[in-house]
């Protein structure tokens, strides 16, 4: 148990559970940037550019969040601390397309670190982003179904959004687009009340 975020990075920063579990990961752990955000933002795992430059949302998926939340990039990681599923860059898919979905088992071998941010951070506000991270957190059946609701998480106003990353033909649908649009002005609504 950590007594700070602080004193949690550093341990996870150097976290290899999942190497010596045996599985092929790509980067070493992408830490969340600044201090003193009061929400919790909680992804699926990080892609290649997060890897490289072990930091959250550096690529054209976070630029789409970003435009989602009507945030700049001060803004945006002065807001959120940005956590996922897990916090290595998996690699791509055995099929080609995309990146590797972490394991179940690499899933539950990065808990610990979410568990602990949650109890030292008490965020007031989580968005989480993609199916993966709202089944996981909130326990949600799929993201399509849970985009535009608010959810209660331990005190805390829980909003799902979609994955921005384009992979998903589910963002074609002009009636999902609004969706997306009204999680994001709740999301924002909350922010205000910060
Ligand atoms: S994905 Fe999580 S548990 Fe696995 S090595 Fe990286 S930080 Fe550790």
């Amino acid at each position: 148990m950590y007594r700070s975020i602080a004193a949690l990075k550093r341990g996870q920063s150097t976290c290899r559970a999942c190497i010596e579990a045996g599985y092929p990961l790509e980067s070493l752990p992408v830490i969340a940037p600044g201090a003193g955000q009061r929400a919790f933002l909680f992804g699926q795992a990080p892609g290649i550019v997060e890897g490289e430059e072990r930091r959250p949302w550096r690529g054209r998926a976070g630029k789409t969040l970003r435009r989602w939340l009507d945030l700049d990039e001060d803004e945006f990681y002065a807001t959120f601390y940005c956590a996922s599923v897990t916090r290595c860059y998996p690699g791509r898919a055995a099929s080609g397309r995309g990146d590797r979905t972490p394991s179940p088992q690499e899933q539950r071998l990065c808990e610990r670190w979410r568990d602990e941010e949650l109890r030292l951070l008490k965020p007031r506000v989580v968005v989480t982003v993609g199916g993966l991270a709202a089944r996981r957190l909130l326990g949600v059946r799929s993201v399509g179904e849970s985009v535009g609701v608010r959810y209660e998480l331990g005190g805390a106003v829980a909003i799902p959004l979609p994955h921005p990353s384009g992979a998903s033909s589910w963002l074609n649908l002009p009636e999902n687009r609004a969706r997306v649009a009204g999680a994001a002005e709740l999301i924002r609504a909350e922010l205000a009340h910060l």
